[in-house]
C-alpha cells in the first residue's frame, strides 16, 4: 500500500479545517494536504443548495450567505493558496503512535497518510430525539431528519407547501424553522422538555426573523398515517391531535469523534466529546481538533475562527519539535 509523507495533515475541508489551512499557508506552511470524504469543499455549508434562505452569517462583514456561496468562498480560498485537497476521500482508521491515516478514494484507491502533524476538523452531526426514544406509531413517507430534508431539497428548487413541524428545540430546529417559515409559513415546535434546548442568545438571532409557536413538555407523541404521514397525536396536558403533511426529527449536534475511537481515543458516552485529559496528551503527540468536533457546536464562521486558532497550537508545536540542525525555514511564523 502506498505511503505519502506529509507536514500537516487535515481531515476535513469543512469551515474549520479551511480556516486552519488558510492560516497555516499564510505562515509559510507549504506541505498541507487536506482530505475529505464529500466531493466538495465546505463541509455541511456545501449542503445547503435550495432552501432559499441565506443562514451562514459571515460575522465580520456582517453579510449572510447561502450555504454554497460560502463554501465556494472557502474552496476559491483553498484553491488560491494552492493548498492539496483530495475529496471525494474517506479515513477510515487512525493509528496515533506513528500519526498514520488510513485512507480509501474512488480515484486512488487505498494509501496511507503520514504526517508531522494532524489536524481533525471532521465536524458533528444530528442526533435525533428517535435515538432518546418517546415518538411512537409509523414511520410513514415525509417523516425526515433534519439532513434527509437538506438533502431532498439540493435536488429540488422549492419546498412544496405544506403543513411542517419539527420535534425539538435545539438550535437546528430554531435554524429550519427559519428556513422553511419564509416559505411555508413558521412550523410548529413540538418539545418534550419545558424550556427550549437553544439558547436564548441565538432564539433572540432567529425571533428577529418570526417566532414559531413551541409546545413544551410532551411526554409522548404519536404519528399517524399508513402511507403518508397524516397527523400527531401529542400526549401532554392537553392530549392534542394535530394534522401534518411532514414532520422533522431535529436533534443536537455530538462530534464525530468515531474515528478517534478507531484509536480507542477515550471520549464521553453522552457528549461524544474527547475527554479533556486525552485531549491534552493528543496535542502533545502533535494531534489537533477542531471546530465544530471539539464540541462547541456552532455557525460556519465561528467554526473557521476555530480552525484559524488551532493553527497557531499547531505552529508552536511544529516550532518546537524541530529536530536539532533542521534548517528554519523564516517564513514559516
Ligand atoms: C443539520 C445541520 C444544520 C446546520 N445549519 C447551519 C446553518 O444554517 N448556519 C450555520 O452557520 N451553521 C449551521 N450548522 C453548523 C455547521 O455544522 C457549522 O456551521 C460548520 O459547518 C461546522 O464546520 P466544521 O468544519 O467544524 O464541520 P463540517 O462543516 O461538518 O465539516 C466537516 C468535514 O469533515 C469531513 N469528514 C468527517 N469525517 C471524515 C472522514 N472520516 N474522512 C474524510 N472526511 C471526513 C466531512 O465530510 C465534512 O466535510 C449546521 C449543522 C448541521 C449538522
Amino acid at each position: 500500500m502506498n505511503v505519502i509523507q506529509k507536514q500537516i495533515v487535515i481531515i476535513g475541508a469543512g469551515p474549520s479545517g479551511a480556516g486552519a489551512a488558510l492560516r497555516l499557508s499564510r505562515a509559510g506552511y507549504r506541505d498541507i494536504l487536506i482530505l475529505d470524504r464529500f466531493d466538495r469543499i465546505g463541509g455541511i455549508a456545501g449542503k445547503y443548495c435550495h432552501l432559499g434562505r441565506p443562514t451562514f452569517v459571515r460575522w465580520s462583514t456582517g453579510r449572510i450567505l447561502h450555504g454554497p456561496e460560502y463554501a465556494d468562498r472557502l474552496a476559491r480560498k483553498l484553491t488560491r493558496a494552492g493548498i492539496e485537497t483530495r475529496l471525494e476521500t474517506t479515513v477510515l482508521r487512525f493509528l496515533p503512535e506513528e500519526k498514520e491515516l488510513q485512507v480509501v478514494s474512488a480515484r486512488e484507491g487505498a494509501y496511507r497518510v503520514r504526517a508531522d502533524t494532524v489536524l481533525f476538523a471532521c465536524g458533528a452531526r444530528e442526533r435525533t430525539r428517535v435515538e432518546r426514544g418517546w415518538i411512537f406509531g409509523q414511520r410513514p413517507a415525509r417523516v425526515y431528519h433534519t439532513l434527509h430534508l437538506l438533502e431532498l431539497m439540493s435536488h429540488s428548487t422549492e419546498i412544496p407547501p405544506a403543513r411542517f413541524h419539527l420535534l425539538g428545540s435545539e438550535e437546528i430546529a430554531y435554524s429550519l424553522a427559519e428556513k422553511l417559515g419564509h416559505v411555508n409559513g413558521a412550523p410548529l415546535l413540538i418539545d418534550h422538555e419545558e424550556s427550549p434546548g437553544c439558547s436564548l442568545f441565538s432564539r433572540l438571532y432567529f425571533f428577529r426573523k418570526g417566532q414559531p409557536r413551541r409546545i413544551p413538555a410532551v411526554r409522548e407523541i404519536r404519528i399517524q398515517g399508513q402511507q403518508g404521514m397524516e397527523g400527531i397525536v401529542l400526549k401532554n396536558a392537553s392530549s392534542e391531535s394535530i394534522p401534518a403533511d411532514n414532520l422533522i426529527l431535529t436533534g443536537n449536534l455530538i462530534p464525530n469523534t468515531e474515528l478517534l475511537a478507531t484509536a480507542s481515543i477515550p471520549f464521553s458516552a453522552e457528549t461524544r466529546q474527547i475527554l479533556p485529559e486525552a485531549l491534552k496528551k493528543l496535542q502533545g503527540q502533535g494531534i489537533f481538533i477542531t471546530g465544530n468536533m471539539q464540541g462547541s457546536t456552532s455557525g460556519g464562521e465561528r467554526a473557521y475562527l476555530s480552525g484559524f486558532m488551532t493553527a497557531a497550537r499547531i505552529m508552536n508545536y511544529l516550532k518546537s519539535n524541530r529536530e536539532p540542525g533542521q534548517s528554519v525555514d523564516l517564513d514559516q511564523g
